[in-house]
């Protein structure tokens, strides 16, 4: 029976829950081998009897024709002795460490899509279709090992036909854990505000209802949403006015590329990144005359854009010819709703009617928001689609504790470590909302039941009133504090593979506000680092925020510090009109309630005051910034404005000097906010090159998210002959702290403690 002897294959990565052992199953039939094929806690193990060359045609068939959501890190092959019985056999998982991986929820996969819209097919207009290629995954997952019994569609029992679609390895839907069918599986059901449920087809019912101008509450796959038509600037301005929300931009889901096309600009890369299984927002350049409300993205040409993300969706937007608004359900300041009681309690005000199912989402998984910079999908938002694949650690780190990583305050996300792998959770929101803090604690608990997880450290940043901080040395667990800024370029080094052993990098962290290793606040950091320790060789020059707190929010306070620190005249900056200036200046010379920081992204609030861009209030965090960003759109700034970068310091004095004489000589803003992003790269990169100790720099913080910043820094910097590490897995902002924190708690754990200063 043995032939010519077995080989055993083994395969590490993502291969378990996507369909992997049945793809090995049917080349394995294709080549008439015998053998078997497992899951067990190191990914897929694959026997096969017969010569080495048949062994070999396996795995160039797997490479070549691999199920979509699959990756394999690694394929070996060896001999082994096994005696195979004839034929090829799946075997099932035996539970365990086996079978226990939990996926990111993917994007409707074209054969499902076809199927929808295939008059003759039994999933004909079925909005809960899915394949193991995609469907619902970490939003429906209560609890391990990963099947039908532990999901939210434990309440809808298979019927005969998913049944012997599920059991056959030759069916797209084997072992497809949320199979479902109109026989057996979840149904739509459209509601009035009162919570009556309508006749005739949920559907059509709702498409009806968006092309009168409604706003409709839909359930979508991580959560509820509010949905409108884009076009209608009355539907628009209501929901706006329903939600509180009056600057941030709405996001936007278009039926296909085409339509995408009408309304933006849109890259080959943007393109498949919107039609990947991730299926995020994609932020794109708006084109000019796009039919759409004004209301959607107030002062930003930068649209952010989705295609239908499940059935539901593209059923829906099948029955409409225009974009429709598709925001996040919820009231003010708290977190998207996901249980239906809630939903029928709050969304009536804002909706007219509730578009549902029964089928429950057990998480709430936020849609997840990427922008292409530099010719790479970075992402900012990372949630559906992206969490929780497994970021695997760099060498040196795989002899790691089992660690839990809190994050920070705001765009919080936690992160465990085990077996060498971070799993950096899905996007928690901003803690100080309370039902956002309750949900993060409930998350921590069901992630260390999905991934079986016991950790021995808790990692937290350094800031002392951090909800997640307290919520870490409340916990009966040794504990690591770790500053913000290391936290961030640690969180880059890590994605981008940098060993533990690796040499020290220039890190330089740019953003809002982090606690820095001095007790005053920093945020315009470069740090000699690695992941032990840092040394701070060179900041911004700190600047009063006078307000504290009110700062952040009202940018023209900057304005004001920035002007009086550089000693440049206020008269004549709108901004600063009718502001109580006297008190201010009280307040800064008496150093009370105005602390010191070397912040970055207070900078960028100062100088969009300056060019009367959100002068009294953000209406987000990061809104000054991002509307400084589009106003200088494409204009040209030559140089850009001189900041003087000594030994330690960049002090933006002369920028200042040189924006008012600008200013005073009536040049065009699109003009001053270029030459003010192209001056802060060139000194960016300047300072860069006085430091020493070095050749590779790491960019991280919120800060880099800003295109132009971003990309001008990118090529000085690589033109002056470094090396740059910069994020596009993890974002740049505090949504990627807990996994810098996390690789230095590790770090520190293997390899000692190192002084940061
Ligand atoms: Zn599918
Ligand atoms: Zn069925
Ligand atoms: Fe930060």
């Amino acid at each position: 029976m043995t032939k010519d002897g077995a080989f055993e294959i083994r395969v590490r990565g993502r291969v378990q829950g996507v369909g992997f052992r049945p793809a090995v199953w049917r080349h394995a039939q294709a080549l008439a081998l015998d053998g078997d094929v497992l899951n067990d806690s190191d990914g897929v193990l694959v026997r096969v009897a017969g010569a080495a060359d048949r062994a070999a045609a396996l795995v160039d068939a797997l490479r070549r024709d691999l199920p979509p959501l699959a990756e394999i890190q690694s394929i070996e092959t060896r001999d082994c002795t096994a005696i195979l019985p004839s034929g090829f056999r799946i075997v099932e998982s035996q539970g365990g460490a086996a079978n226990t991986q939990v996926s990111p929820d993917a994007r409707l996969c074209a054969a499902c899509e076809t199927e929808i819209a295939d008059p003759a097919n039994r999933r004909f207009g079925y909005a809960f279709t899915n394949c193991t290629h995609c469907g619902p995954r970490l939003s429906i997952v209560a609890s391990i090992p990963y099947d039908r019994a532990t999901t939210t569609m434990a309440a809808f029992p298979m019927c005969a036909d998913c049944r012997t679609e599920y059991g056959d390895p030759a069916n797209r839907r084997f072992h497809a854990e949320p199979i479902a069918c109109p026989a057996c599986g979840p149904r739509l059901v459209l509601h009035t505000a009162d919570g009556a449920a309508m006749d005739g087809d949920p559907i059509m019912g709702a498409a009806r209802l968006l092309t009168d101008g409604a706003i409709l509450a839909v359930k979508g796959l991580g959560g509820y949403q509010l949905a409108c038509d884009a076009a209608n600037p009355d539907a628009v301005t209501r929901l706006r006015q329903a939600k509180k929300r009056e600057g941030k931009p709405f996001a936007l889901m278009l039926r296909d590329l085409d339509a995408v096309r009408h309304i933006c600009e849109l890259g080959d890369d943007e393109a498949r990144l919107l039609n990947s299984a991730a299926a995020p927002i994609v932020l794109l350049r708006a084109r000019a005359g796009a039919k759409l409300a004004p209301q959607v993205a107030p002062g930003l040409d930068n649209l952010g854009v989705m295609l239908p993300t499940t059935p539901l969706h593209a059923l829906l937007l099948a029955e409409l010819d225009t974009p429709l608004v598709m925001t996040s359900g919820n009231l003010t300041g708290e977190p998207q709703i996901t249980q239906d009681t809630e939903a029928m309690e709050k969304l009536p005000a804002v909706a007219s009617h509730i578009l549902s199912h029964d089928r429950a989402i057990a998480n709430r998984v936020d849609d997840s928001v990427v922008r292409v910079m530099a010719g790479v999908p970075r992402v900012i938002r990372r949630a559906r689609g992206y969490a929780p694949a497994p970021i695997r650690l760099p060498a040196g780190f795989e002899v790691a504790p089992e660690i839990l990583a809190l994050g920070g305050e705001l765009k919080s996300t936690f992160c465990l470590v085990k077996d060498g792998q971070a799993t950096l959770s899905q996007h928690q929101g901003d803690l100080e909302q309370a039902a956002a803090f309750d949900e993060f604690r409930r998350n921590i608990d069901l992630y260390r039941i999905l991934f079986d997880s016991a950790p021995s450290l808790v990692a937290v940043d350094v800031h002392p009133d951090y909800l997640s901080s307290k919520h870490g040395r409340a916990m009966a667990l040794p504990l690591l504090e770790i500053q913000h800024h290391h936290a961030h370029i640690a969180s880059c080094l890590a994605e981008n593979g940098w060993p533990l052993d690796g040499a020290e990098v220039l890190g330089i962290a740019l953003d809002g506000l982090g606690l820095g290793a001095d007790g005053t606040i920093w945020g315009g950091e470069f740090l000699l680092a690695d992941y032990r320790g840092f040394m701070r060789l060179a900041h911004f020059k700190p600047v009063a925020m006078p307000g504290g707190a009110a700062a952040i929010r009202e940018p023209w306070r900057n304005l004001h510090a920035h002007l009086a620190a550089a000693k440049v005249p206020m008269d004549g900056f709108s901004a600063l009109r009718g502001k109580p200036l006297e008190t201010i200046a009280a307040m800064m010379e008496r150093g009370i309630n105005a602390p010191l920081a070397s912040s970055c992204g207070r900078l960028f609030d100062a100088v969009a005051a300056a060019l009367e861009l959100c002068v009294d209030a953000q209406a987000y965090e990061g809104d000054a910034a991002a509307r400084l960003e589009t106003l200088a759109g494409a204009a040209e700034g030559g140089d850009g404005y001189d900041f003087a970068v000594s030994n330690r310091l960049i002090d933006p004095a002369p920028m200042w000097t040189q924006l008012r004489a600008d200013r005073d000589a009536g040049m065009d803003y699109a003009v001053i906010a270029t030459r003010f992003h192209t001056g802060l790269a060139r000194a960016l990169t300047d300072m860069t090159r006085k430091l020493s100790g070095f050749d590779t720099v790491a960019l991280s913080g919120g800060c880099f998210q800003n295109r132009l910043l971003f990309e001008q820094t990118l090529r000085r910097l690589e033109g002056a002959g470094f090396t740059v590490l910069t994020h596009a897995r993890v974002p740049a902002n505090d949504g990627g702290l807990a996994l810098g924190q996390a690789a230095i708690a590790a770090a520190r754990t293997i390899k000692g403690d190192r002084t940061c200063v």
